[in-house]
């Protein structure tokens, strides 16, 4: 894929950029690992001041930065705008709570003194997606930054400005030269950065088959790997559950981000007692959601963000409607210039349809009736995936139930799943490894160094 903006609400091509040639990107791994010397030294202090400064330049910027993200993937201007402002919360929360997590832990043993102690690994290579082009890269940078690690950015190529806006941010905040670079840089590439030896570690969010590459890349030569890739989360709704508002977030977990989010809801799993009613309501209001021109304050869905993106959704609704299932509403492409596919729901799903195994990333809910609470569990653990689960339900043992028995990262009860600095961010099976955020994600790149002190 070439480095470029391309508006997908338009199919136009707005902006194209050169990759770094092989010289470029060798002066930046070299500043990177120069820069990575002096950084690690550096006191939390110091690095909190200039975190909280590039999160004061963002909350400055709001509007420009949003513009930027709708024009480069589509989500909405009102979605880009809560994104960055999310981004700069994300910041100072590192900013303040570094320090303490990585703060030294004494162990009881026979030296007079033993403990543990976190230290930075060095330079950080992190291939992020362009679903939310600024807070998949700001999840990674606070705590890797605020760790003494350096980042080296390879972003998705149709986010190439906002890549760029990100290492002008940290730069203009006062954080060291090198400390935060942008690689412009094709995915074909990425390999041979993981195999530098001056870079110490990889993290990718993105698709299966991408983390498969990074990862075969990243064991050959024995580094560590994180791993967020995709979902098809369960939304489990129980006779229990307030039916208003499970329906209410059923839609927006669903449709966020025009659809396209690991932790979207894809798998509605509804109890033969509320059923009718879910589905009824459920489907008018996905009916009703206005798609169009993400610029536009009324537009609540805007285009897909890549055109075969789009394609991918079409065809994976249309092998479902091809084997016999029903189509409630949407079902189809757009027609226009941009990528835009409607809200759509589909049932009577079964095992020899695609969307019951893969992840469709895009506005499309796949609708499942159960008898009852054991079944919802089985068929929301029949996944691959294993990435967020949100249940509905006011019983307290149909709680305990779900809580501890769905295979997934990240459990929500009567809430929509969310991605927030406080709790640990990731997935099982397919959906990856390692965590993001809160006291285990800054902890991913940092060394553990056992001290024994005689
Ligand atoms: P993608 O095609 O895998 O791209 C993600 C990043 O990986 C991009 O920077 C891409 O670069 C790069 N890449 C692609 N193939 C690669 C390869 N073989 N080796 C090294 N790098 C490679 O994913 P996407 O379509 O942009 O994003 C959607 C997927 O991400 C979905 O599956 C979604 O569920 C998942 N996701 C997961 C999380 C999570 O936290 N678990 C969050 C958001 C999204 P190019 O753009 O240059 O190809």
């Amino acid at each position: 894929m070439s480095i470029a903006t391309v508006n997908p609400a338009t199919g136009k091509t707005e902006q194209t950029f050169d990759p770094l040639d092989d010289a470029e990107l060798e002066a930046k791994l070299a500043r990177a690992s120069e820069a990575a010397v002096s950084y690690r030294t550096t006191t939390f202090a110091e690095r909190a001041r200039w975190m909280v400064t590039a999160a004061e330049l963002l909350e400055g910027e709001i509007p420009a930065i949003a513009q930027v993200m709708t024009t480069e993937m589509g989500k909405t201007f009102a979605s880009a705008k809560g994104e960055a402002a999310k981004c700069a919360k994300g910041l100072r929360f590192f900013a303040e709570h570094a320090e303490g997590f990585l703060a030294d832990e004494k162990v009881e043993s026979d030296a007079t003194d033993s403990r543990v102690i976190y230290r930075p690994m060095g330079p950080v290579l992190a291939v992020m997606p362009w679903n939310f082009p600024l807070w998949q890269v700001m999840r990674f940078a606070a705590p890797a930054l605020m760790a003494g690690n350096i980042g080296l950015l390879k972003h998705a190529s149709n986010v190439p400005q906002t890549a760029l806006f990100i290492e002008e941010l940290f730069l203009r905040a006062g954080f060291p030269p090198g400390v935060f670079q942008t690689l412009l840089i094709e995915a074909r590439r990425v390999a041979s950065v993981i195999e530098d030896p001056r870079v110490r570690a990889v993290t990718l969010t993105g698709s299966e088959e991408a983390g498969r590459s990074v990862a075969e890349t990243a064991g050959r030569a024995i580094k560590k790997s994180v791993l967020e890739l995709g979902g098809s989360d369960p939304f489990v709704v129980l006779p229990s559950a307030d039916l208003d508002d499970a329906v209410r977030v059923a839609v927006t977990a669903r449709v966020q981000n025009n659809g396209q989010s690991c932790i979207a809801a894809k798998r509605f799993i509804v109890h033969g007692d509320c059923y009718e009613a879910f589905e009824e309501a459920f489907v008018t209001a996905m009916a009703s959601l206005s798609v169009g021109d993400p610029m536009e304050p009324a537009t609540e869905i805007g285009p897909l963000a890549l055109a075969p993106g789009r394609d991918e959704v079409a065809a994976l609704v249309d092998d479902a409607r091809d084997r016999g299932a029903h189509i409630l509403c949407g079902g189809a492409p757009m027609d226009g210039p941009g990528y835009f596919y409607p809200p759509t729901v589909v049932t009577g799903i079964t095992a020899a349809m695609r969307v019951d195994s893969e992840e469709v990333f895009g506005p499309v809910a796949l609708l499942y009736r159960v008898d009852d609470a054991a079944e919802a569990l089985r068929l929301a653990n029949d996944t691959g995936f294993g990435l967020g689960a949100s249940v509905w339900t006011h019983d307290a043992a149909e709680r305990r139930l779900f809580v501890e028995g769905l295979d997934v990262g990240m459990v929500f009860v009567n809430a929509m799943v969310a991605s927030t600095p406080e709790l640990p961010f990731g997935g099982t099976k397919r959906s990856g490894y390692g965590r993001e955020l809160a006291t285990l994600g800054i902890r991913e790149f940092c060394e553990a160094k056992s001290v024994w002190e005689a």
